[in-house]
């Protein structure tokens, strides 16, 4: 084990990463405290980041096998119990007036992803933490400042139901921050550490809708599939929940959402053209422009930055270190994968080998998970807006086709 009993850790961020990272800590025997900007999750009345609904989200074997390391047996059965296996993408179009799909598997061997509501895999991260006797949970907690050099933080907390807060200072031995793509505590370790920094807002928005099940109370396309409506410079992809919906995302470049904003009757002509069989049998007219107008029309940011961490103090993941776009269905994945080899290194590096002081040893490990992570991270996301192009176009290309057949042969 890399860490003394009794090290005092800090996780910024109670998102699926933060709450995997602040497990993995815990069950090294570490103080654990989690703080958390919004409320718990698992209290209806707390809106998902971001999100009139929870997202459905692509979990692959990088995210599985972290969750699988986590020391808890009953974390993986719990989490599959909600997720819906999808064997390949689906794609649908038109040829000649008549409506096609096309089914094109992800594995040979029948290998698949899951369709996850990422707001129930959170929740299921959350209910795991809790039955840990040394970890406590701060919701409504807010990073607002941090000392890498004396290892203060500074938090508003907002929990008290009165409308004020007061402002909380935390001492802590090593911060995980785990805050997402605007991250607070980047933006503090970038006053310490000599980081490389860049971000970039693709020309993409999103919009989410859903897809009722059928009066039947069925699935109204095959379930174990991300379906896709593939359209050049934008798309239209659904993801099965368990409760036989699928929630669906358009994404489309700035300017086409500005057109349509500006001529909303041009919405349903304009899905009929370019996702056939969606409006009115997968969706009503009336639903699709309602859930257009309801929803809102959300950014992509692409971020890359190096070194991720400041000495023995800090370290950023998940959506902190490496936001991506979601075309490779990898961010949360990544960051997943961020936890499990984080405490490799950790472990890697027990402070016995470097007369017994744990700081050195945690200096040791975090500059050897920079060094790999940070390039790992930035090829990811790469490869994520490369995926973009793949999924909204080469899908139906006759040069695609000839690739896989090649490839196949
Ligand atoms: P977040 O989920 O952003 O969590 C960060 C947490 O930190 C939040 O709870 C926030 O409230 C909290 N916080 C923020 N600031 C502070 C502060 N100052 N103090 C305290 N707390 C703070 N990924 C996949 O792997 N597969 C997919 O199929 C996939 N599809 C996607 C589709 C879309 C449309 C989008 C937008 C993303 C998709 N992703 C996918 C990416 C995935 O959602 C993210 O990578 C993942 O949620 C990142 O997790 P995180 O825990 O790092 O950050």
């Amino acid at each position: 084990m890399a860490a003394p009993l009794g090290q005092r850790t800090v996780v910024v961020g109670a998102g699926p990463v933060g709450s995997l990272a602040a497990l993995y800590a815990a069950s090294r025997g570490d103080k654990v405290e989690l703080y958390e900007l919004r409320g718990d999750l698992r209290d209806p009345s707390t809106t998902p980041l971001n999100f009139t609904k929870s997202i459905n989200l692509a979990l692959s074997e990088r995210g599985i096998n972290a969750m699988r390391h986590a020391s808890s047996p009953a974390l993986l059965d719990a989490v599959f119990k909600e997720t819906i296996p999808m064997y390949g993408r689906m794609i649908h179009g038109e040829k000649q007036g008549k409506l096609f799909d096309e089914a094109q598997l992800y594995d040979v061997h029948g290998r698949f992803q899951r369709a996850v509501d990422r707001g129930g895999l959170n929740k299921t991260l959350l209910d795991s933490l809790e039955e840990m006797p040394n970890v406590t949970l701060h919701f409504n907690h807010k990073l607002i400042g941090a000392d890498f050099r004396r290892n203060l933080a500074w938090f508003s907390d907002h929990s008290s139901s009165s409308s004020s807060s007061s402002e909380k200072e935390v001492h802590f031995d090593f911060m995980i921050g785990a805050d997402g793509a605007h991250s607070a505590v980047r933006y503090h370790l970038m006053k310490y550490a000599r980081m490389a920094y860049s971000q970039e807002y693709i020309d993409t928005l999103w919009c989410e809708f859903q897809i009722p099940p059928s009066p039947t109370n069925t699935f109204k396309l095959p379930s174990n599939y991300l379906h896709i409506w593939p359209g050049g410079s934008f798309m239209f992809i659904a993801i099965p929940s368990l409760d036989k919906t699928f929630t669906s995302t358009l994404f489309l470049p700035a300017s086409l959402f500005a057109s349509l904003d500006a001529a909303p009757e041009s919405l349903i002509p304009f899905f009929t053209k370019n996702f056939p069989g969606v409006v009115p049998d997968l969706i009503s007219e009336p639903e699709l422009l309602k859930q257009y107008k309801q929803n809102p029309h959300l950014p992509l940011i692409s971020i890359k930055c190096s070194p991720h961490h400041f000495a023995a103090s800090a370290v950023i993941l998940g959506d902190a270190a490496h936001a991506m776009v979601p075309f490779y269905g990898q961010g949360m994945n990544a960051g997943l994968e961020d936890v499990r080899v984080l405490f490799d290194f950790l472990d890697a590096h027990p402070a016995s080998d470097y007369a017994d002081s744990p700081a050195a040893a945690r200096e040791a490990a975090l500059e050897a998970y920079s060094a790999q992570r940070t390039t790992d991270a930035a090829a990811i996301n790469d490869l994520a807006l490369r995926n973009y192009k793949e999924m909204s176009h080469d899908v139906v290309s006759p040069l695609y086709r000839l690739r896989k057949f090649v490839e196949e042969k």
